[in-house]
């Protein structure tokens, strides 16, 4: 009988898919990493399934113990995927912006959610930082995975991610491109092909522009999970060469496109590193292996990026990519 023993071992070996449409006029090979293929259907699974492994091994978690985390994201789907089903409590402390449909998915793999106010800056005791460290003191046997400095993160992605590419390219990627939120998918992954290759990859950071890591100004932007205007200890940029700096309308653009021509129905931080490793790839030559990494699936971001007026009520053109519903050809 082949079964897997439990979900969490299934976290990981996602496929490369190369990208044939919309890489008109490009000579070199260009391959999605699609880390959507992961049971909580992102990357972060990875780190959720290291960062609980080594916590384990470490003593920090015990049978019974309770995972506090400020997130509520991706990496609240994997801690939660990983977590509950090996019997510890679930708690997310969450700002109540993100209340809605990704909170309820939380709470549908049975995690607590704790509401905290947006409007309160990160030192106020009741900010989402503020809680979820009072309440990782106050309840015993309580573990904080503390994303943002987690090095079980950034390892994981070493362990895992790096040798994946590196066994399906057959040793033959040359470039690896990847988008920076805590960095650990950058940091570990590139890290891995640098050495694996003897220093011969180059590794690209994509940054939302509004982001500190390529270098400022910092401003708002829309696309979610990359870019910040703080260096977390999980991001190690000696490790990455070069920046390829991305708006939004760019990113959200080839995220549309993403699903309508290549079938692949991703996020808008997926988007965003297809737009820097296309520009990567132009120059390059038919023998140049891009492998970029796709980090989430497009189910979270329904309601924004493909959806036409929240499209439109932000400034950014669809046509091209409209959505047909609205053309009355329902
Ligand atoms: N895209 C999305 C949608 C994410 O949630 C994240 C994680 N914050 C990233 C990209 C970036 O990954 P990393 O934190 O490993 O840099």
């Amino acid at each position: 009988m082949r079964y897997a023993r439990s979900v969490a071992d299934l976290v990981g070996d996602t496929p490369l898919v190369q990208l044939t449409r919309v890489t008109e006029g490009i000579a070199a090979t260009v391959l999605a990493k699609v880390e959507y293929f992961n049971p909580g259907s992102s990357a972060k699974d990875r780190i959720a399934r290291n960062i609980i492994d080594a916590a384990e091994r470490d003593g920090m978690l015990k049978p019974g113990g309770t995972i506090v985390e400020p997130t509520s994201g991706n990496t609240g789907v994997g801690l939660a995927l990983v977590a509950l089903q090996r019997g510890y409590r679930m708690i997310f402390v969450v700002p109540d912006k993100f209340a809605g449909e990704k909170v309820d998915v939380l709470k549908a793999y049975g995690a607590e959610v704790v509401m905290t106010p947006t409007n309160v800056p990160p030192d106020d005791p009741r900010s989402y930082y503020g809680v979820s460290d009072r309440l990782a003191r106050e309840i015993p046997g309580a573990f904080k995975p503390n994303q943002f400095a987690n090095q079980n993160g950034p390892r994981g992605h070493y362990e895992t991610t790096g040798p994946e590419i590196w066994r399906d390219t057959d040793g033959r990627v040359t470039h690896f491109v990847a988008g920076i939120g805590t960095g650990g998918t950058i940091t570990g992954t590139g890290r891995y092909l640098r050495d694996a290759s003897d220093e011969a990859v180059r590794i690209i950071g994509v940054d939302p522009e509004g982001s500190l890591y390529s270098g400022g100004p910092v401003h708002g932007y829309l696309v979610e999970g990359v870019g910040e205007d703080f260096w977390p200890e999980t991001y190690d940029p000696t490790v990455v060469h070069a920046y390829e700096r991305v708006s939004d309308a760019e990113s959200f653009a080839m995220t549309r496109r993403l699903a309508r021509e290549e079938g692949l129905f991703v996020g808008g931080s997926s988007g965003m590193a297809v737009v820097g490793a296309l520009r990567v790839a132009r120059g390059l030559p038919a023998d140049a292996v891009v492998v970029v990494l796709l980090p989430d699936h497009g189910r979270g971001y329904l309601s924004k990026i493909y959806d036409d007026d929240w499209m439109r009520e932000h400034g950014f053109d669809v046509s091209g990519t409209r959505d047909i519903r609205t053309e009355g050809h329902d």
